[in-house]
């Protein structure tokens, strides 16, 4: 696996690669790499000639500097783990080589999807994601780009940018990898303690309960029985429960019936934050 530390280089790199008619796959990360961005990069490796895997915990999406700094750093690790799966290029610049000295984000409209769910709590963290996103395509302009359901949000977002910026790359969505317990996988999961991991497959039985229960007129009882679910609960608390529409993100009050839906979760173990969704 070649590894670069400057966009010089790797734009150096895969302009040669491109004039040789290869296509290129990306596949963006903070790093702390998990069995669910494997999922995105073997993925990737089946329909591009290259893939490139970028690891940069990105200052700017980050709203509470805390969590920046306690973000999982494990560079000799994520760097086994991608050459195990053959990957052909690993991207790992500094932070000044990204922003300079300024770091600071680029303000974005994407139609009122950044004003839902994480949008609300996390003031500032889509632009942040938007400016390294559109920084990075244009370093390594893939043909391909490859993002999880997980953060199912952030995967419209990137979807709605591209099509706005008329981008020239085709954005992935890919499922959701879980845990054999069913606990999504996280890098932010290695924070949890023992007794906090041991509870966390609860988050995603209650999503599968609200699967379950979802009827055209229980909405507002599906949101009340959440709520207490997490009331009761010795270990988590509940940010923000919604039921959405996969489009617009808006939260729903009625069922319509040629529309798609998901539940959308949010909850803090302690100081971490754990984000799920679930397809209804
Ligand atoms: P992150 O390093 O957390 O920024 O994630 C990098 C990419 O991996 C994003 O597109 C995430 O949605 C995706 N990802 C993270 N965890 C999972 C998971 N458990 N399953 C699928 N994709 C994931």
């Amino acid at each position: 696996m070649k590894i670069f530390n400057t966009k010089q280089e790797i734009k150096s790199y895969l302009t040669t690669q491109k004039e040789e008619h290869k296509t290129i796959g990306f596949v963006p990360t903070m790093g702390a790499l998990h069995q669910g961005h494997l999922s995105l990069v073997k993925k990737a490796k089946k329909k591009n000639d290259i893939v490139v895997v970028s690891i940069f915990v990105n200052p700017t999406q980050f709203d509470k500097k805390e969590d920046l700094t306690n973000y999982p750093k494990t560079i000799e690790n994520d760097t086994q783990l991608l050459e195990s799966i053959s990957c052909d290029v690993l991207f790992f610049p500094s932070v000044e080589e990204i922003y300079d000295h300024h770091i600071l984000s680029e303000k974005f409209d994407f139609d009122g999807l950044e004003h839902q769910m994480e949008g609300k709590f996390r003031p500032g963290h889509f632009d942040g994601v938007g400016t390294i996103v559109k920084t990075l395509f244009k370093i390594v302009a893939p043909n391909k780009a490859y993002f999880g359901q997980k953060d199912f949000q952030q995967l419209q977002i990137i979807k709605k940018m591209v099509r706005k910026n008329r981008l020239n790359v085709k954005i992935k969505g890919c499922p959701i990898f879980r845990e054999n317990d069913g606990l999504a996988m996280s890098s932010r999961n290695t924070r949890l303690s023992e007794e906090q991991r041991a509870a966390a497959p609860f988050i995603y039985k209650v999503l599968k309960k609200v699967r379950k229960k979802f009827g055209p007129e229980n909405i507002i009882e599906l949101n009340e029985w959440v709520e207490n679910q997490f009331k009761k609960h010795p270990f988590f608390k509940l940010e923000y429960f919604t039921i959405a529409d996969e489009k617009s993100l808006e939260t729903i009050k009625n069922r319509e019936s040629n529309k798609k839906y998901r539940a959308f979760i949010a909850v803090f173990a302690g100081k971490i934050r754990l984000i799920d969704n679930i397809r209804l």
